[in-house]
């Protein structure tokens, strides 16, 4: 079974997909579906990237089933460490991703963080607030999207090339490998060869690290983006030599 492990519907701000619809799509392309709700505990804006996790459980769980999971992706802070991972252990996931969305308080996504900075001083903090983060967070299944950056930097050329920030990404490698995590292939930006090939090389190192799982997942806020790329993201693993999981009540579960 094939799954898509990163998907929003409309428990996430940013999102308006409907369940049955992400259902029925899952079930068209014949593959398995894992919802990953926004959670950026003290989002600068009040009530944005919340959602009500008693309600979503209550709503979805006539949806779950071998094919359909409920996880959620949190926004990982060093201030709000306490409060995601109670929230982890409180609710029957199976499946948690932690990403950095938010660093010193704004978001990645706005002009303010770029404002009169440079690509070396913007990344290399990036990498070190993720490095923070994945050290503290133990209560993840995978690191989100380590590229994420690249989506929205207001650079000329945003992409995160590896060696251009090697200490700072082996950094980050290292402690998600020695702690037996995944990485994610998000693959909302590789839709050309040219980005599969600059990102290449930081899977590449994470198996040189000791990392060995993979989760794959199209960060879907659209019903019709849901199992894109999810055969790039196989092509990836496999010439990482990396093994692609997904998680069922928090143990990764082997993809073929
Ligand atoms: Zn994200
Ligand atoms: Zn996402």
């Amino acid at each position: 079974m094939l799954f898509d492990s990163h998907m929003h519907t409309c428990f996430s701000t940013d999102s308006k997909m409907k369940m049955d619809e992400a259902v029925a799509r899952g079930r068209e392309l014949d593959i398995g579906i894992t919802i990953t709700e926004h959670m950026d505990i003290a989002y600068p804006e009040p009530m944005s990237f919340i959602f009500d996790v008693e309600k979503y459980f209550a709503d979805y769980n006539t949806f779950r089933s071998d094919k359909v999971l409920l996880g959620i992706e949190i926004g990982m802070r060093s201030d709000c460490l306490e409060e995601n991972c109670k929230l982890v252990e409180k609710y029957p996931f199976d499946y948690v991703i932690g990403s950095v969305h938010v660093i010193d308080n704004i978001d990645i996504y706005a002009a303010e963080f770029y404002h009169e900075r440079d690509k070396k001083d913007v990344y290399e903090q990036y990498f070190k607030t993720m490095k923070q983060c994945v050290t503290c967070y133990d209560s993840i299944h995978s690191l989100g999207h380590i590229d994420y950056i690249a989506r929205y930097a207001r650079f000329k050329d945003p992409e995160v090339y590896y060696h251009e920030f090697k200490d700072y990404i082996d950094e980050v490698l290292l402690i998600v490998a020695q702690k037996g995590k995944a990485l994610e292939i998000n693959t909302r930006r590789l839709v050309t060869k040219e980005a599969v090939e600059i990102i290449m090389p930081i899977y590449k190192r994470f198996y040189e690290v000791g990392g060995r799982l993979v989760t794959i997942g199209s960060d879907a806020h659209h019903v019709k983006d849901i199992g894109r790329g999810l055969d790039v993201g196989f092509e990836i693993a496999e010439r990482s030599k990396l093994d692609v999981v997904y998680f069922k009540d928090g143990k990764p579960q082997y993809q073929k």
